[in-house]
């Protein structure tokens, strides 16, 4: 078994995640069998409990696990499917060295960062190499080099590279090469630096990813090679990409650093063969059709909030060989006077999932204009709680109806904690969350896009329809379309009488691929063509 590291130096955000997916998709078609795993060094247990002004969007898996937005990337950049095997934060680490500890299991001894801590670390790779039988594991160190939490991961990294075995490990360092406008440069300093804070530590990177805005030329590299002793054929430049994330691959490829990781862990694989991806790439660089839809959330500022549902809504355009621009509506803006105006033109509406009382009357607000002006609109768990509320107040008249999340006194609360949830006090990991199968109705519109009634699709809520308002819904038109199989829960409602209104309490965002688009989004982003242009795809 090989193991590659990916760290990151200068700054975050570099895209260590992409990187290290990037090169899972290079390996993949190289014939070889990737595993991808995030190690955060922050404190919580998992990020399930953080802001997305902290931490961006929660990434949930088919096992019910909260992780990193970074395994996201791994999913859609490969076929692995992960588990909570494939996020390992510190939190995780010390509970379970506590955990034995007081067991008695260090009897003895007096408990350490080196060396208990740095075996639980490398004890979770093995587990890992054990449990997925990959050719290849592929480990991503969250933080950048310097950072006093990140050590215990990099050390336990060094020595299980001493253990592996010379041939077996290879380090990538992905850094950054800042152009300084002044000097009309790009300046290689930081990069020299954060490499020798590795090298401090004992670690040599094999391979130095340079994030850059320019073109790195050959005495760059050169200057790079010297300075921090890798092969200048080992500094490749990884600049900001043209037009989509999911050219980085291509990127990645043109550089060699398939070749090169390849070469260094002794690896006998055939070149990948990336011409699908080339096809794929071709269809967002160069789309034949357009189309705008609007995203309304609270986090609109920030990029990371809604990752999965923005590159989902992508991946419908690359199913429709259609370009998307994604118009991000503030909810509180919609909440103003003629905030309506906001939603101008798009050809559809989607409401993606959230918490909290903040930018949720605006929200309601684009359901109800996507309703009455049958503009196409999909709602994605807390789309669909709002969706309900909204078809409450508007259509059935029950008057400031609403979810006991938002109101707990609310006279009619169409949407109610879910029974599981009444006696759940602690925050972290109780909701109702992961893979869950839901049954949909034969001839319904969802039924149609998936072209299957059964249907696995990942949770993460504490809330859900009341069913004692079902019959006065179903009476109005309202169609509840995909259940849990015993029929109590309700998993995805939709009107026949609009062209496409369709919202599910599962997250289907999660299980969208470019290659594989999720069919709830293709469908979405058909509609939304249909809307704008007046004529099908
Ligand atoms: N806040 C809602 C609930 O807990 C919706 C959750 C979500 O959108 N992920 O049910």
């Amino acid at each position: 078994m090989k193991y590659i590291f990916v760290t990151g130096g200068v700054v975050s955000s570099l895209g260590k995640g992409l990187t290290a997916a990037a090169l899972g998709t290079l390996l993949e078609n190289r014939g070889l069998k990737v595993a991808l795993q995030k190690f955060d060094p922050y404190l919580n247990v998992d990020p399930g409990t953080m802001s997305p002004f902290q931490h961006g969007e929660v990434y949930v898996l088919d096992d019910g696990a909260e992780t990193d937005l970074d395994l996201g990337h791994y999913e859609r950049f490969t076929s692995v499917k992960l588990t909570r095997l494939n996020n390992l934060t510190s939190g995780q680490v010390y509970q379970t060295v506590l955990n034995n500890e007081r067991e008695g299991f260090y009897l003895g001894k007096t408990v350490q960062v080196i060396p208990h801590v740095t075996d639980e670390i490398k004890r979770r790779i093995h587990v890992l190499a054990a449990e997925t039988k990959a050719d290849v594991i592929i480990t991503e160190i969250g933080g950048t080099t310097g950072d006093i939490e990140g050590l215990p991961f990099l050390e336990a990294i060094r020595e299980f590279a001493l253990e592996a075995g010379v041939g077996n490990t290879c380090f990538i360092h992905v850094t950054y090469v800042p152009f300084i406008k002044a000097a009309g440069e790009l300046k290689t300093k930081p990069t020299q630096q954060s490499v020798a804070k590795l090298r401090e530590i004992g670690i040599t990177p094999h391979l130095i990813a340079c994030r850059c805005e320019k073109p790195l030329d050959k005495e760059l590299r050169q200057k790079i090679s010297l300075f921090c002793n890798v092969p200048v054929e080992a500094v490749i430049e990884e600049k900001d990409v043209d037009h989509s994330i999911y050219e980085l691959p291509l990127v990645l490829q043109r550089e060699r650093a398939d070749d090169l990781v390849c070469r260094v862990l002794h690896l006998d694989a055939p070149g990948a063969k990336m011409a699908h991806w080339q096809e794929m790439i071709r269809k967002l660089v160069a789309p034949q059709h357009r189309v705008r839809v609007g995203v309304v959330g609270k986090y609109i500022g920030l990029q990371d909030a809604y990752k999965s549902v923005y590159e989902a809504i992508i991946h419908g355009g690359i199913g429709n060989d259609s370009g998307v621009e994604i118009v991000q509506v503030d909810a509180e803006e919609l909440e103003k006077k003629d905030g309506e105006k906001l939603l101008d033109g798009l050809g559809g509406i989607c409401v993606p999932g959230g918490f909290g009382e903040r930018g949720i009357e605006g929200k309601i607000r684009a359901a109800q204009f996507a309703r009455e002006n049958k503009i196409p609109y999909l709602g994605l768990c807390l789309g669909m709680q709002i969706a309900t509320i909204e078809f409450a107040r508007n259509v059935l008249k029950l008057e400031k109806a609403h979810s006991t999340e938002f109101d707990p006194d609310t006279p009619h609360p169409v949407i109610a904690l879910l029974d599981a949830q009444r006696k759940v006090t602690k925050k972290g990991g109780t909701m109702r969350l992961g893979a869950q199968p839901c049954q949909l109705t034969v001839g319904s519109q969802a039924g149609k896009l998936y072209g299957s009634f059964v249907v696995n699709e990942r949770h993460r809520h504490r809330y859900e329809f009341n069913n004692a308002y079902r019959e006065k819904f179903e009476k109005a038109g309202f169609v509840f379309s995909g259940t849990s199989p015993d029929g109590k829960l309700v998993e995805v409602i939709e009107l026949p009488s609009h062209p496409f209104f369709l919202a599910s309490q599962f997250h289907p965002e999660f299980l969208s691929k470019p290659h594989q688009p999720h069919p709830l989004f293709k469908g979405f982003i058909a509609a939304a063509h249909q809307q704008m242009h007046k004529k099908p795809l």
